[in-house]
């Protein structure tokens, strides 16, 4: 006897079959009965393995107002306004922020978030709340910490102290910020240390690599080269690289086969990316998105990430990984259907790969996580952001929604409408 089946839900690839849930692991995925304590109808419904955020604030997240609004809205004010927030903000209230926004993935079948933790601050209350809200969350949601010197490894007096005690702490990944240190030679270092201190200590690396519009940020190069020096191959994300869309494409034909030998991953962050970047052109302005589709070309997994929701960079957001794919799709002007469904895979086994997770997808063995969506395919999902029917974690059902139909009262047209295009055909 099973916990859960889902009956007759459509995968990605297409196939059509039952799923068989038992002590939190997938254990069959075949034609089955019905003899579970719970079985779930999903004929005409997309059943996926959840989606996955390599690249978050949970430190900030919630915050957005507090203690103002980003007036410019560039990366550099809201740098400046986190600041502010983080001496006012208590621990408590962090983990509250937190918690909420857990609450909101859980809705959303967000189930492995990578969160960048800020660790410039003597106190590391941010590091504290956020292992705190590891430890809570830990049951239904994956949640990886990044010590991250958001004010710069060396240009912050106290950040490689910091930092170290925060691994010390037990976070899990090496973050940080070289094109934010105070110069180019300055960011190179950050960027050699860091993973040296990730060699040393058998972790990955993750660092915000070059976001910015200057065609000039290069530090991608340091980072191949001290990921091939150091055997980190498989190891080393870099999150944003926007300078890579203004530079010389020249420069480009030489970096892109360098990234790949380095085995990096990229992480574009397109809703962040496309709001922030460009904010010093006039016009023509930059959509300041990496090269997407180019990186995928040269055998290089790219992964879409969601950064921030209602923070001091960003005032939107509702933890959803479609509406982050959904902008990714139309800044990266990935339109056709092969790369339409590439967008979803990337915010699900795309996104697992690049933080390493085990046991996830839709496969005997795996771990009973998955979502049913109010969708017929990938792309119809992505199409409507479609509703969670059902979100399941490690075998326990965690959140529920109504399907997205809307009653209509028009004369002579139907009663109900569904904006799924099969049902038309229903
Ligand atoms: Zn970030």
């Amino acid at each position: 006897m099973f916990d859960i089946i889902i009956k007759g839900g459509t995968l990605p690839d297409g196939q059509t079959t039952d799923i068989g849930i038992k002590d939190g692991r997938i254990t069959a995925i075949e034609s089955l009965g019905t003899d579970a304590r719970e079985v779930i109808d999903a004929a005409g419904d997309l059943v996926s393995p959840p989606f996955v955020d390599p690249h978050f604030h949970l430190d900030a997240t919630q915050s957005y107002g507090t203690p103002r609004i980003n007036a410019s809205g560039t990366l550099l004010e809201g740098i400046a306004l986190w600041g502010e927030l983080k001496d006012i903000t208590t621990e408590e209230e962090m983990i509250a922020r937190a918690l909420t926004y857990c609450d909101w993935a859980a809705s959303m079948g967000l189930l492995a978030i990578r969160s960048h933790v800020d660790t410039c601050d003597d106190s590391l209350k941010g590091v504290r709340a956020m292992l705190e809200v590891r430890e809570q969350v830990k049951d239904y949601i994956d949640l990886q910490l990044v010590a991250f010197p958001q004010d710069g490894f060396y240009r912050d007096p106290t950040a490689r102290q910091n930092t170290l005690r925060a691994l010390d702490m037990g976070l899990d990944v090496v973050g940080g910020i070289p094109h934010f240190e105070r110069t180019m030679a300055d960011g190179a270092a950050s960027v050699r240390e860091l993973c040296e201190i990730a060699a040393e200590r058998g972790l990955p690396v993750d660092l915000h690599c070059d976001e910015t519009d200057d065609p000039l940020s290069r530090h991608i190069e340091t980072l191949a080269c001290e990921a091939q020096r150091l055997g980190l191959q498989g190891r080393v994300n870099a999150s944003h690289l926007t300078s890579m869309h203004s530079m010389d494409n020249y420069y480009v034909s030489k970096l892109l086969p360098l990234i790949a030998e380095a085995g990096i991953t990229a992480v574009p962050n397109p809703l962040i990316n496309i709001m922030i970047q460009g904010r010093h052109d006039s016009f023509p302005k930059r959509r300041g998105l990496t090269r997407v589709k180019e990186m995928q070309a040269h055998g290089i997994t790219v992964g879409w990430g969601q950064d921030c929701v209602l923070d001091p960079w960003y005032s939107l957001g509702t933890a959803d990984m479609l509406d982050v794919a959904f902008m990714g799709l139309h800044v990266a002007q990935m339109s056709s259907p092969e790369d339409m469904a590439r967008c979803f895979d990337m915010v699900t086994h795309q996104n697992a790969a690049i933080m390493g997770l085990t046991d996830y997808g839709l496969h005997v063995g795996a771990h009973g996580s998955l979502v049913i969506l109010d969708a017929a395919n990938p792309i119809e999902a992505l199409r409507l952001r479609a509703a969670r029917l059902c979100v399941i974690s490690k075998g326990r059902i965690i959140s529920r929604s109504a399907r997205m139909d809307a009653d209509l009262t028009l004369p002579g047209r139907p009663d109900r409408v569904r904006r799924r295009h099969q049902s038309m055909h229903d």
